[in-house]
Parts: structure tokens; sequence; C-alpha cells
């Protein structure tokens, strides 16, 4: 491709207004297809950095871009975002009062408006194109083109009159952005929009600072609680299947004391609308929601989304997954899934079929993704790689670090055949007559009157599986009807029975997998992390929560919304290079020269204050963090063994955790621990909470009060081995820093 360099007013102002200090790969290209007018589509996941694609050109070019944009209150919001920013921008759309819209057509006319966002069917069927004509419109950027598309998951119809618009703009170049990853809606675009040759531009779909789990659903409430407390004071998404789960999933949240709020589409128009303003306002943490919650969401800091139930089909999950992190920190995504889903789904497609009329091929597709997605759930590969190549990309990495798989959340059921035989053969010797509560327990050797009234307590099944709990004989039970060795029929109460392949378990022919919930993934999921969930190492989290809190002053004082003042992105590297002046705060990205001007004082003056009382250091230089710290890292130079020791010592000062510096400096986790020890001795600094958690620190602490800090092995039998060799080194060098 003859890449021209992009010109250097292109990244001033990028510098200038966005605080960025460079383009993302795709960004370039996409930039380019616009300033050569050239007709391009681009596709790039949520938090992409689709925007930046049509607005950076637009400031750097005389004349006008319209932006056609399916919602009025994301327009708003981001034309008032761009203006805070230093970019003429304005709206016309159907809300604006007789003077905004005056406004609106002055800036236009005079020339200085460089962008101008509305609705599709406000540029076609009314006189404004004849304003937009004249005012030498050269670009046209169609954002969420995925909704012209009725294959999409968000088909609006008035997207099609944008055929239209090549007759009022000819000589305009049009370009096309979304997150939709399907080669079916991909080819629709381009063929609706009228493209011509248009340049394609496709992102990698991997979100690497999600993290992806799929849990077995035991005791659904109790389950996403669980994760909602691993996020304090966060923002996230619980999507139910139907209206009825979002009330009572919300009313026993509010019950037990969450700020969650909820959405469905059987809501009134007023009161869905005041759950989206508390969500961008932060004044609600938690939105319960059917899927019908999606692009009205302009909050870049949701740190988790969770699933009650199994998607329909895996874009909806991954449309869905992608609300969580926009800002690029980490942040979890979690499903929990039970077999049920998949037939209850089934049964409402099916359903859909018989009495709604939905043709035979949409149901047998619909199936087909069902399938599908009940496919991944059940899975044993990494997550990562089976959604990126469920959109037909490559996956590399052996170890993703994200999602339960890599993570070893879950393990094989040992001895799993003798499990499903023992399972089988239960379901046999009642004759394929009773549901999956009665085959649970007869296996479990359950004493109850349905059972002595039919005698079962005298089958060879009865107590074969004794020991397992109820729950996990639930989960492998679906887990076998999914693997197609077991089947459930029967609408009100479904009974098991047997197939082939169930008789061909039995007698060994076939075989299959089982998994359970690994021990220490329970451990995992509740505790041990010194840090907030989203923070890099190295971020002072008491400094993160007091700077959002100022954000939302702000944000209220200023009347926008929160993530317009700072995202939180912005705000965990303050938190992490703690920037005391003017210079350093715009060396963060993000951050640019108009909001450091607006917002930078009294940010700076609490950074200021938190680092006097704290003595923490200040002006921090940032190493930089990739998205989700385990990502890759960049080139690292090879360095001799001080100098490596120095680097070492520099990024602890940061706060780096031991594998950070492993990588970066080239060294074993072994000898950067040593290192580590060593700082600590030496250079005492004020807490080791980068490295060991608040808990275990206490743990060790006490554990040596009784044994001395002599030796490591007590100390760590006294924990029941619970706290490994490496921590309580680091937390007796730190003691030791104390006594002294
Ligand atoms: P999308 O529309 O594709 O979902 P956005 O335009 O909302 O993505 O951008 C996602 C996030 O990435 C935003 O927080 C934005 O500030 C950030 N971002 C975009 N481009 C860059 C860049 N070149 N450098 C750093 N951050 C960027
Ligand atoms: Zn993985």
């Amino acid at each position: 491709m003859g890449s021209k360099p992009l010109p250097p007013e292109l990244f001033d102002a990028v510098q200038r207004h966005w605080g960025f200090a460079s383009l993302r790969p795709l960004q370039e290209h996409a930039i380019r297809a616009v300033l050569n007018r050239r007709d391009s589509l681009v596709v790039l996941p949520t938090g992409g950095g689709k925007s930046l694609c049509f607005q950076a050109p637009a400031v750097v070019q005389g004349g006008l871009t319209i932006v056609v944009s399916p919602l009025i209150a994301l327009m708003k919001d981001q034309v008032d975002g761009l203006t805070r920013i230093g970019v003429p921008a304005a709206r016309l759309d159907s809300t604006l009062t007789a003077a905004e819209r005056a406004a609106t057509f002055e800036g236009i006319r005079t020339g200085t408006t460089r962008l101008v966002f509305t609705s599709p069917e406000r540029l076609v069927n009314t006189e404004i194109f004849r304003l937009l004509q004249s005012a030498n419109t050269h670009t046209i950027a169609v954002d969420e083109a995925h909704c012209v598309s009725h294959w999409g998951h968000d088909f609006r119809p008035e997207y099609r009159q944008l055929a239209r618009m090549r007759e009022f703009f000819p000589k305009a170049s049009v370009h096309a952005y979304t997150a939709t990853a399907t080669e079916q809606v991909r080819r629709d675009i381009i063929q609706q929009l009228n493209l011509r040759q248009p340049e394609i531009h496709v992102g990698s779909f991997d979100r690497p600072n999600l993290t992806f789990r799929v849990l077995p659903r035991v005791e659904m409430h109790a389950q996403v609680r669980e994760v909602i407390d691993r996020h304090p004071g966060d923002a996230g998404i619980v999507y139910c299947l139907r209206k009825k789960d979002v009330d009572e999933m919300c009313a026993a949240l509010k019950a037990a004391g969450y700020r969650a709020v909820p959405y469905h589409a059987g809501m009134e128009n007023a009161a869905r609308r005041a759950t989206q303003d508390a969500f961008a306002a932060e004044e609600a943490d938690v939105v319960v929601a059917t899927v019908a919650f999606g692009m009205g969401i302009d909050r870049s800091n949701v740190r988790f989304v969770i699933h009650a139930a199994m998607p329909k089909t895996i874009e909806h999950y991954q449309q869905e997954t992608g609300r969580a992190g926009r800002d690029g920190l980490e942040s979890e995504c979690v499903l929990f899934y039970s077999g049920q889903d998949f037939l209850s789904l089934k049964w409402m497609i099916e359903k859909s079929g018989e009495e709604g009329g939905a043709s035979a091929e949409y149901v047998a597709t619909s199936v087909k993704h069902l399938e599908e997605m009940a496919r991944y759930c059940r899975g044993a590969v990494c997550r990562h790689k089976a959604l990126v190549q469920h959109f037909g990309q490559t996956y590399d990495s052996p170890n993703c670090g994200a999602c339960d798989i890599c993570l070893g959340d879950t393990q094989e059921v040992p001895d799993a055949m003798t499990v499903a035989k023992k399972i089988l053969s239960c379901v046999a010797r009642l004759k394929e007559s009773f549901g999956t509560a009665h085959v649970i327990e007869v296996l479990r050797g359950a004493d109850t009157a349905a059972i002595r009234s039919r005698s079962h307590h005298q089958l060879t099944t009865y107590g074969l599986l004794k020991n397992v709990p109820k729950n996990d004989l639930r989960d492998w039970i679906y887990q076998l009807i999914g693997q197609g060795a077991l089947v459930q029929s029967g609408d009100e109460y479904p009974v098991l029975k047997l197939n082939t392949t169930s008789w061909d378990v039995m007698s060994g022919r076939s075989t299959i997998r089982l998994i359970q919930l690994a021990r220490r993934a329970k451990r995992s999921a509740d505790g041990g992390k010194a840090q907030p969930f989203a923070l890099p190492p190295g971020a002072d989290a008491a400094l993160f929560e007091m700077l959002r809190q100022l954000r939302r002053q702000e944000a209220s004082r200023a009347g926008v919304q929160p993530y317009q003042v700072f995202t939180d992105a912005v705000l965990a590297e303050m938190a992490r290079g703690r920037p005391t002046n003017e210079d350093t705060l715009k060396r963060i990205s993000g951050v640019g020269e108009y909001r450091a001007q607006q917002f930078g004082r009294v940010f700076l003056k609490a950074i200021v204050a938190h680092c006097l009382r704290t003595g923490l250091e200040e002006n921090v230089p940032l190493p930089k963090v990739t998205p989700g710290s385990r990502a890759a890292l960049g080139p690292t130079t090879v360095a001799k063994p001080s100098a490596k020791k120095e680097l070492a010592f520099k990024l602890f000062r940061s706060g780096a955790s031991v594998e950070y510096v492993a990588k970066e400096a080239e060294l074993a986790a072994s000898t950067v621990t040593e290192y580590l020890a060593e700082f600590v001795r030496t250079q005492k600094p004020p807490s080791i909470f980068a490295w060991v958690s608040e808990d275990v620190c206490e743990r060790v602490a006490a554990a040596a009060e009784i044994h001395g800090v002599a030796r490591l092995k007590p100390v760590y039998e006294e924990l029941n081995g619970e706290v490994n060799y490496d921590a309580i080194r680091i937390v007796f060098a730190y003691l030791d820093t104390r006594a002294a």
C-alpha cells in the first residue's frame, strides 16, 4: 500500500485536542482514507477508537463533515464533548430550540463548524441538505453503520434511506464505521450505502483488557452478587433473558443495598431514559437489563458485564461484552450458563416458528447460532481464541492469561467416564421416565418419600455418587446433554432419556469430558488482590478513588458527563504517575490542552495534597502499560546485570509488578523477587501493597510475631502453605525496615 505519511497538522491536532501522543495503526489507515476522499468501511471492536477516524481529519480540513448517528441522546453528548476540547461541532436534530438551531445554521453558513451530527431521516428528508451542500460537505461519516443491515443486531429502517444521500452529495466520500464483525453485515453495508470501491479496514477483534469467564449457574443471585462485590463502586451491566428476570434481579440487588436500576423494552420511555441518565451520571452502578439496553450506553468505564443466562448468538455476546472496558482498562465478563438455557431458548425459537409464523429458514439459522453459543459455553478452549476465531481471525498466544480456561478456573473431572456411566445407567434403571431432580436424588442416595414409595432405594445405582454436591451433579448432567450423550424431552415436566451416544458412552465406545470449577478459582475470585480491579501496577488505589469523587463533583459543576472530564484510564495514570504540574499532567495520554486548562488545577491540587499526606513520590516517570498489563510488552533493550538491577529498581519505584519487571528487564522471576527484596530493604518504600496484598502482609506479620524472621519455613507452615515463599520474603524485608 502506497502509504504517504499523514500531515503533521493532523498529529498536532490529535495531541492538542484529544491529548493522544500517537494514533493506533488502524486509525492511521482510516484517517488517510478520509483525507484522500476514498470511500471506506472501518470495522473496529468497541473501544477501538472509531470516532477519532472521522473527527480528527474533519478538524484539519476546511469545509464540512456530516456525521450520521442513530441516537439523538448520543449526538448531544458527542457534540458537547467535542466543543469542550475545542473542536467546532454542532448537531441538527429535532430537540433543538429555535435559538440553538439558528446558531447551528450560522456556524455552518459561515464555515466555522467542522462537524455536524444528524440523523439519517433528517439528512435525506428535509431541506437541510441544501445548506449542507452549500457549506462544502466533503465527507460523510456513517456511525454504527450496521444499523443499515437487517442481518445485524440493531436494524434501523431509517438507515436504508441513506442510499439517497449520494444524490445530494455526489462529491463527498462516504465512510462507514461499525463494530459488527460478520461478513454478511459488512457486504450489506457496502451495498446499501453505495460505497464506491471502498477501502476496507478490519481491526483485531480481540479485546485483551477483558477477562472472560463462563461459570455453571448454580445460585444465580448469589453468584451475580459475588461478581459485583469484586468491583465495589464500579459500573456494570447484568443482562437477563426476560423482563421478569430483570425486575426480580433488580429488586433483589436494590434490597441488598446495591445502586441498581432496571432497563427493558416494557418500560415507559421516560423511565428508560431515567435509567440511562442515572448510569451515565454515575448515580447508579449497576444496570439490570435485557438485550434492549445497548447503544444508548455512554459510559466508558463499565468494569463488568454479567450474563445471568446464555445469549442467543455469539454476535450478541460479543456486542454485549464489548460494552465493558471501552477505556482500555481491565474489565471482566462473566457468563452464567446452565444447560437449561439452551433448551429454553431453543423452545422459544421453535415456538416463534410454530405460532409466530417465523420462516423455517429463520428457525433453522437461529438454532444453529444457539448451538454455536452453547458450544462456546461448554468449550474448553481459550475464550479469547474462541471468540476471535468465530469472527474468522487467528489467535496465536497459547495462553491469554485472561479467561477461565487459561487462568485454570476450571479443571477436568477426574475419571469423567466412570462418572458419566454412573449417571447414564441411573437414567436407564429409572426407565427414562424421570426428570433431572429425581435422578440426582437417586444418585446421591437421598431418603425421600418419592424414592421410598417407588422403591428406588433398591436400585443398583442408588447412592452411586453420594459425595458429589447436588449442584455439581446437575451441572454434569447438563454437560452430558450438551455433548449429546443425554436427552431432555417434554416441555412442562422434562424427563431424561438416552440415545445411541449414551449407549456408546456406557460401552466405552464414545468418550466425553466433564468440567468442574477448580477449588482455587473460588479463592482467587474473592480476594488476594491488593489493587482494585482495573488499576495498573503502581497506581495508588486511594488516590484513584479520590480522583473519581472529584471527577463526579467537577462533572456536575460543569454540567457534563464524568467521562468527559477525564476517563478512568486518565485517572488511573494520574494515580500512577501523580503529576503535580501542568507539564507532567499533559504528558498523560488523553488529557490534552483543553482539558488540562479546564480541569487541571483542581486535580493537580488534590494530587499534591495526597502526596504530601502519604509521602508518595510525585511526577513518577510512567512506563507504558499496554491494555491489560499482561499483554505482550514492547521491545526491550538488553542491559548488563547492574543496569538491569537499576532498571528493576526504577520500575519498582513506580510500583511495577514482578511479572512486569521480569518481562521488561528480561530477567527470571526469581531474580526479580530477589531484587525486590533488596529494593524493599534498602530503598524503604512506604508500602509494599503493590506486590503483596494488605491481607497477606498482615497474616505474615502476625505469624512472624510468633516465629520471628530468621527463617521462612515456620511462617510458611504457620500459614498452612497458603502464602508462597516469595511473598513471605518480601514481607520480611519490609518488617526489617520497620524494625530498624
Ligand atoms: P469506539 O467508538 O470504537 O468504541 P471510541 O472512539 O469511543 O471507540 O474510543 C475508545 C477509547 O479509546 C476512548 O476512551 C478514547 O479516548 C481512546 N482512544 C481513541 N484513540 C486513541 C489513541 N490514538 N490513543 C489513545 N487513546 C485513544
Ligand atoms: Zn484464554
